[in-house]
């Protein structure tokens, strides 16, 4: 069994045949956690999770923070948190990289999720790009907050950082990539009991289906090469990283 610890299963490219993307990740052994990026979306998620007896996260990602309010938004991701079904506030994060959002409103989103997740004692899925050292001094701000920074491709320095605050670490398909040399070194650094692996899909396929529309089934692609970089079987990293998402998000 494997675990997709980050889908986007809402997205609008599985519209068509959404059922038969959960139905291939099922006959393939895979679970999913689907990532909601703003309260439409953390809400079509939900319900998509209900359906599919999935789990699922609601958040608002930075890309959106501009619609972020500190009563409405929170009012909402607060009574969305309260369903069974979802198990971490996310996807939050700071994005510098893009910056579609001003700065000043990423890290207020950031801050509020952080402390939201704090308050209901849930992890958060955190996303990061060109924004290392904000990222840091804000969750420190935040003792104990527990989570992953998802889609890693950072340094060893940043990993260090990261597992130091006692984060997971999560990997995609870009570690297929042929140019990733670097960041297949670092991985091969990373404790196995930190290390979660996940699509992003329908983003970032994996080699050999790279350029296709992404979907869960396809981790088993992400951990065929982390076992290679790992040098362990792909059994040994799918029971890894399936009892290290469990532990996280306490299924
Ligand atoms: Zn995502």
């Amino acid at each position: 069994m494997l675990i997709d610890s980050h889908a986007h299963l809402d997205s609008a490219q599985f519209d068509p045949d959404r059922e038969h993307v959960v139905r291939r990740a099922l006959e393939a052994n895979v679970k999913i956690i689907s990532i909601g990026t703003d309260v439409p979306s953390s809400q079509k998620t939900l319900e998509i999770a209900r359906k599919y007896e999935l789990r699922c996260t609601v958040g608002v990602h930075p890309h959106e923070a501009e619609q972020f309010s500190e009563e409405e938004t929170l009012a909402q991701l607060r009574r969305l948190c309260a369903e069974p079904e979802v198990v971490a506030v996310g996807e939050t994060g700071l994005d510098y990289f893009k910056e579609y959002a001003p700065r000043p409103a990423q890290q207020m989103a950031f801050r509020a999720q952080l402390a939201l997740a704090q308050e209901l004692q849930k992890p958060v899925v955190i996303h990061l790009r060109d924004a290392a050292e904000d990222l840091l001094k804000i969750l420190k701000e935040h003792p104990g907050v527990r989570g992953v920074a998802h889609s890693f491709t950072g340094d060893w320095a940043l990993a260090q950082e990261l597992l130091d605050l006692g984060l997971y670490l999560s990997v995609n398909g870009i570690v297929t990539f042929e140019k990733s040399h670097a960041l297949r070194e670092v991985i091969e650094k990373i404790p196995l009991e930190r290390l979660l692996v996940e699509t992003d899909c329908p983003y970032l396929a994996p080699v050999p289906v790279r350029g296709k529309r992404n979907e869960p089934s396809f981790v088993r692609y992400v951990a065929q090469t982390v076992a290679q970089i790992k040098r362990l079987s792909t059994e040994e990293i799918a029971q890894a990283t399936t009892r290290n998402t469990q532990e996280l998000f306490g299924l």
